[in-house]
């Protein structure tokens, strides 16, 4: 079973490339930011909470994504494999991670970090919001936000995996299967 965090900025292409990797590798897959959007659509309590965060840009507090994989985890101890996208983003949730993991007998197997210079970020960002329909990739302001947020708080995250030895970089500027093909021979190593 190979654990996978996919890394990198809003806009890197980590929902693209995750769903590349299920298939050819037939993993699970869990995207904090699906599971946030999928609560807000709901009308919960919750989803009210979560949304004053993300029409900001900024990230939810650790405890609600923590709670989210915790539950994920418990359900997909077995079969191939999981894909990580869009968590961990604090040192503190890839600590709680870590513990969550080595409770249920798993660890990560490796980190794959997409690296996309910002001006493509923000261009790539607002060309998917006039599709997906996301609020937060539709205004600059907001998705400016979220890359000031990621370099802040989240691109640390990188050194924690990186002192463990999980750490890959991979140049998210190409084409799809260009960018597919070097995840995978990453992936091929483990
Ligand atoms: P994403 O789809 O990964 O870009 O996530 C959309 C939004 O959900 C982010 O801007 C955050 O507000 C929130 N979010 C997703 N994952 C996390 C996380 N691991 N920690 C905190 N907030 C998150």
């Amino acid at each position: 079973m190979k654990n996978i965090v996919l890394f990198g900025p809003p806009g890197a292409g980590k929902g693209t490339q995750a769903e590349k990797l299920i298939a050819k590798y037939g993993l699970d897959h869990v995207s904090t930011g699906d599971v946030i959007r999928a609560e807000i659509k709901s009308g919960s309590e919750l989803g009210k909470l979560v949304k004053s965060y993300t029409d900001k840009g900024e990230l939810v507090p650790d405890q609600v994504v923590i709670d989210i994989i915790a539950d994920y985890v418990l359900k997909h101890k077995t079969g191939n494999g999981n894909i990580f996208d869009g968590f961990p983003r604090t040192t503190f949730q890839a600590e709680e991670f870590d513990k969550i993991l080595a409770a249920n007998g798993l660890k990560v197997d490796v980190m794959l970090s997409l690296t996309v210079p910002d001006e493509e970020l923000v261009k790539r960002l607002l060309l998917r919001g006039k599709d997906s329909g996301r609020a937060d990739d539709s205004n600059e302001d907001v998705i400016k936000n979220r890359i000031s947020v990621y370099k802040a708080q989240t691109a640390v995250v990188a050194d924690y995996y990186a002192a463990q030895n999980k750490y890959a970089e991979i140049n998210g500027v190409g084409g799809i299967d260009e960018i597919f093909g070097r995840l995978c021979e990453v992936i091929d190593t483990l």
